[in-house]
């Protein structure tokens, strides 16, 4: 793994592991794909997990869809017992809550476009949340999360945890005096996202890395809103990269997915765990993340350089107060995002210079964008969080984490970006 900033590395995540154990993408006994050294982003988002030769010659990886496998007979059952005893990955599968084909081809390509060991695939991006804190956490422990994280993982960490005697410190991103000042002796690990949801908050990995380092603690991103194509938080020695396939990898609005990446030992001990907490992708919805992952570096490039353009365009109108968005002088991060990350991804946030009411008659003016939660597909999204994400909590709390009645989350999908822009221009000018 390199350290350096954000070139997509060699690891096709096909070689044999050195201990001698299975490559990821060759299960039931056939061969690895052949070693392909040099590969860039896209052309791994396309090849890297499929096998060159599937059955029936298709191009495509089958969607092996079967709740169990079958044995020849009770000898070969046995073997595969014993092997499965000393062998965390066995070169075929034997029941569907353990591994599926199709899955395990999703799963290497993931592994290689993060330059990880290894990646597990989740039911959602919360399963993937919840299933790799449970796995490293335990009663008693303690660890310390940013602000400003997505509103379903701060609840989980500060009512479900808690529950189960875990505790957790928020500090405001970006503060990284307060993450150091945070850390008691029971501290295990950090968690931020990045860029963050909705103010898009860049970490700065190697920082986040050395206090980490320090104290013996480990380190987890929530990437979702990066994708590898726009950062690699693993390169960084972050230990954990977290997405919500859902979201870009997907890319496609039309299913719920998650995945971890990370080392095979900390991956491997996800994936027991998974087996016991059941959260799973089923095939058919592997396969539509491996139809999605191959065109990823060709719908970021379009996320990148229309949002781009549409935050330009948004920050210099008369009728926006405020623009948040990485790419952006303005931004409070623009140094390190700059530093750290090849594109800024598709997501904006912005405040209308107007009141609440008047922000929605904004919203139901726009054209293209359709209006709904949710970010990172083809199709643009719009919304006011305020009403979103936090229609129930009460109105000064919700203005204390900087969710204005005015805030508009945007997520620029990959429509013409003049066509997005003339439709923001008649819409603003209709408030
Ligand atoms: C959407 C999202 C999640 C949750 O993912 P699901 O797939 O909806 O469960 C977690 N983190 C971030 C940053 C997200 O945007």
């Amino acid at each position: 793994m390199t350290t350096s900033g954000t070139t997509i590395s060699q690891n096709t995540g096909t070689e044999p592991r050195s201990d001698g154990a299975s490559p990821l993408n060759a299960p039931n006994g056939q061969s690895p794909e052949r070693e392909t050294p040099s590969l860039s982003g896209q052309t791994q988002a396309v090849h890297a997990g499929e096998k060159r030769y599937i059955s029936h010659d298709s191009v495509t990886v089958p969607i092996v869809q079967t709740s169990t496998y079958t044995f020849e007979d009770t000898a070969s059952l046995i073997s595969y017992m014993e092997e499965h005893m000393f062998w965390d990955v066995p070169e075929r599968e034997e029941y569907g809550r353990y591994g599926n084909p199709t899955v395990r081809a999703a799963e290497a390509k993931l592994a290689a476009l993060d330059g990880a060991e290894d990646a597990l695939l989740l039911s959602s991006g919360m399963a993937a949340i919840t299933t790799t804190l449970f796995i490293l956490l335990s009663q008693g422990d303690h660890f310390v999360m940013t602000e400003d994280c997505y509103r379903r993982t701060r609840g989980f960490c500060n009512t479900f945890l808690t529950r189960f005697g875990i505790t957790c410190t928020t500090v405001a991103p970006g503060d990284y005096d307060a993450i150091e000042a945070a850390i008691r002796p029971e501290t295990r690990l950090i968690f931020s996202e990045s860029p963050t949801n909705p103010f898009l908050r860049c970490v700065d990995y190697a920082r986040l890395v050395d206090i980490a380092k320090r104290h013996g603690l480990r380190t987890i991103i929530d990437t979702t809103f990066a994708t590898p194509c726009n950062v690699r938080p693993l390169e960084y020695g972050i230990d954990l990269a977290v997405h919500s396939v859902t979201k870009y990898l997907a890319g496609h609005n039309d299913l719920l997915a998650g995945c971890v990446t990370g080392s095979f030992d900390i991956t491997t001990a996800l994936r027991q765990s998974q087996g016991i907490l059941g959260a799973v992708v089923d095939p058919h919805c592997a396969y539509l993340i491996l139809r999605g992952l191959k065109t990823l570096g060709l719908r970021m490039r379009q996320h990148n350089e229309s949002a781009l353009r549409i935050a330009r365009y948004l920050e210099d109108h008369p009728r926006i107060r405020r623009v948040w968005y990485p790419g952006l002088d303005s931004h409070p991060d623009h140094e390190v995002a700059t530093r750290t990350m090849a594109g800024f991804g598709g997501v904006i946030s912005f405040e209308v210079e107007a009141d609440g009411p008047t922000t929605s008659r904004f919203i139901d003016a726009c054209r293209i964008p359709r209006i709904g939660p949710s970010l990172g597909g083809v199709e643009s999204l719009i919304e006011q969080p305020a009403i979103v994400s936090y229609f129930d909590n009460d109105p000064e709390y919700r203005r204390s984490l900087g969710i204005t009645d005015e805030l508009v989350r945007l997520s620029v999908g990959i429509e013409d970006t003049d066509d997005l822009i003339a439709d923001f221009g008649q819409a603003l000018a209709q408030m």
